[in-house]
Order: structure tokens, then C-alpha cells, then sequence
């Protein structure tokens, strides 16, 4: 019986190798990138097998460019378009009708600072173009108005513009949007930790293993310095800065977050980073407090339990919610 043993033996090891190599990844990160949005967005999971990790970070992108398709005023066919292009009201599935709904109540308590009906003032300015420009001032006059009330109504499922000025820009909240759907993907398939990061709008599932993710807030004037960083589980938190897309004419820094009342880009602030249960919402209220400035938008922050944040102001001085202060770790 035992004529053959090293055959055996070779047998044996050879069965053990392949189960072996077959066997679940409990702990393995997987990390894949994806250009939805006109950003790079990082998608990291870890779960118990990566095969499946992979498969549900791949939904996880497929939803957020069904996002993009839904909310983008720059696609066509997108429900947003349609409303941009239509005279009366007009039927809007749950999904718009939610992020409309988050938007408004946000432009409600920032007193108009967040505004989702700045389309055609942002295409003034040419900052999605290649060659953005300061607009003339009787351009921007114009358009004033129509951004001193809610960008739309709504009853029932229908929705519309409140003015043939207002044309609906959910650059300040879809992106944060996405990245919670993203989330809800990845939980339902079962992983245990994941982060989906969208050019700053960073939503967190669990922790990164047994320790919180570690989160780098980018130093506004020192490109690829961090500021400060943060230990963070299950949490949205997102940066609004005045560094990520602008340009500058005789030292003069344009950006791309534009103050409603003056239709001039936003001055009080560098930065602002919040934190917040969900990214739309944190999304939302970071370029509200950007154009609120550090006093009013400490306190906008301070009256939500649920929310934190960190402000740089223009001088460069940061002012931090009262319940954050001592989680941050400064650089
Ligand atoms: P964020 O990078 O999230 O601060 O959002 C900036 C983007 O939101 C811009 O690129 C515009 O598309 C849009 N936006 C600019 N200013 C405002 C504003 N005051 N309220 C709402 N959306 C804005
Ligand atoms: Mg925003």
C-alpha cells in the first residue's frame, strides 16, 4: 500500500495547496478608483472574501454614475435637465425629490448661502469650461433676484423653478448624494468596513479593522500639507475649499463656490470641513458654511447635535465645533 508514499505525499500537499489558495481573504483591502463626476473617486473595501468585495465596489461605482446620469445639469437626459428645460411643474422620482428636499432645507437655514439654482450664474463664470473668466457686472446683476428665494417648489412629485432665472446646479450636494448610495451598496452586500472617497466627500462604513479610519484634512494654502486629522467610524466628512478649482488674475483667487447675494465667489473662507451622519448633508452644509463664513457658520454648525465641523477662515484662523475639539490631531 504504501509502494508509492512521495506520490502520495505530493498528492497530498498538492490538494492542501490549491484548497489553500481557494480559501476566503477575511481581512483583504481592496482599493479601485473610477472617474464618476468629473473626480476621481476611491472606493476601499474589506470583507470576507475579495472576489465579493470586488464585485460590490463595482456596484458600488455602477451607482454612483446612475447618480451622475439623474442629477448632472451638464447630461442631457438627466431629470435635472428636464426640469432646467421645462416651463411648469414636472414629475420627479423619490430620489430627486429627497436631495431637492435636503437642499432646500439647507438653503431654509443658511438663509440662501447654499443655492441649488446658480446654473447660469456658474456658467458665467466658465468655471466647468476650459477658459474660465470674470463675468461683466450687468451680467451678474441680472441674475441677482432669482437666487433671494427657494431655487424650486414643490407639491406632491412635482417640481419647478421658481424663476426662468434659476437653473438647477446640484454641484454642491449630488456628489455627497452619490457617495451615500455608494455606502448603502457596499453595507448590503455585507461588507464589514468600507470608505468611498469623491474628490474630499468622504463617507465611512465601520471602522479601517479594529482602529477608525484615519482622515487627512488637505491645508488649504500648502498643497499636499495636511492640516489636521481626524479618527472617525460610520461618519460622512466632507472638505469645501477654495483651493480645489480656481484661477487667479492679478493675484486675485476666482473659485468656484459662489456667495448668491453677490454672484462674486465666496470670501470669508479657505476652508470648511464638516462631519455629519450622512455625506449629502455634510456635503450640503460644508459649501453653506463656505459662504457663511466662520461666525455665522460655527453657529449654523453648533445648532445641529448631529453635526461638527472645522472652519478656516480667510485670515487663516480655524474655529472648531465645540464637540470635535479634542479629536483633532493637528499637524
Ligand atoms: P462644493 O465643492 O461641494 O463646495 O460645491 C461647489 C459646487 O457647488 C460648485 O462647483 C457649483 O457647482 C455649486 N455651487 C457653487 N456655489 C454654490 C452655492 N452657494 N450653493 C450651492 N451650490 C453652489
Ligand atoms: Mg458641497
Amino acid at each position: 500500500m504504501l509502494r508509492r508514499p512521495l506520490a502520495l505525499i505530493a498528492a497530498l500537499l498538492l490538494i492542501l495547496l490549491i484548497s489553500w489558495s481557494l480559501r476566503p481573504k477575511p481581512s483583504a483591502e481592496v482599493a479601485r478608483t473610477a472617474l464618476i463626476m468629473g473626480t476621481l473617486v476611491e472606493i476601499k473595501g474589506v470583507g470576507p472574501d475579495q472576489k465579493h468585495t470586488e464585485e460590490a465596489i463595482s456596484a458600488a461605482f455602477d451607482i454612483m454614475k446612475s447618480e451622475e446620469a439623474r442629477f448632472s445639469s451638464r447630461i442631457e437626459t438627466s431629470q435635472i435637465s428636464a426640469i432646467n428645460r421645462n416651463k411648469g411643474a414636472l414629475e420627479a422620482d423619490p430620489e430627486v425629490l429627497f436631495v431637492l428636499q435636503l437642499g432646500q432645507q439647507i438653503s431654509r437655514q443658511s438663509a440662501g448661502a447654499f443655492h441649488m439654482g446658480l446654473g447660469r450664474l456658474i456658467k458665467l463664470w466658465g468655471f466647468e469650461a476650459v477658459n474660465p473668466r470674470v463675468p461683466e457686472t450687468q451680467a451678474i446683476k441680472q441674475l441677482l433676484p432669482a437666487f433671494t428665494q427657494d431655487a424650486v417648489s414643490m407639491a406632491g412629485t412635482g417640481v419647478e423653478r421658481t424663476d426662468p432665472r434659476i437653473q438647477l446646479d446640484l454641484g454642491g450636494i449630488a456628489k455627497g448624494y452619490a457617495v451615500d448610495r455608494a455606502l448603502e451598496v457596499l453595507r448590503a452586500s455585507g461588507l464589514q468596513s468600507a470608505s468611498v472617497n469623491a474628490g474630499g466627500d468622504i463617507g465611512l462604513l465601520g471602522g479601517h479593522g479594529e482602529r477608525p479610519w484615519k482622515i487627512g484634512i488637505q491645508h488649504p494654502r500648502k498643497p499636499g500639507e495636511l492640516l489636521a486629522t481626524l479618527e472617525l467610524r460610520d461618519r460622512a466628512i466632507v472638505t469645501s475649499g477654495d483651493y480645489e478649482r480656481f484661477f487667479e488674475i492679478d493675484g486675485v483667487r476666482y473659485h468656484h463656490i459662489l456667495n448668491p447675494q453677490t454672484g462674486l465667489p465666496a470670501r470669508a473662507c479657505q476652508s470648511v470641513t464638516v462631519v455629519a451622519p450622512r455625506v449629502a448633508e455634510a456635503d450640503a452644509l460644508a459649501t453653506a458654511v463656505f459662504v457663511l463664513g466662520p461666525n455665522k457658520g460655527l453657529a449654523l454648525l453648533e445648532n445641529s447635535s448631529a453635526v461638527e465641523g472645522l472652519i478656516v477662515g480667510a485670515d487663516g484662523q480655524v474655529k472648531v465645533t465645540a464637540g470635535l475639539k479634542g479629536q483633532v490631531q493637528w499637524r
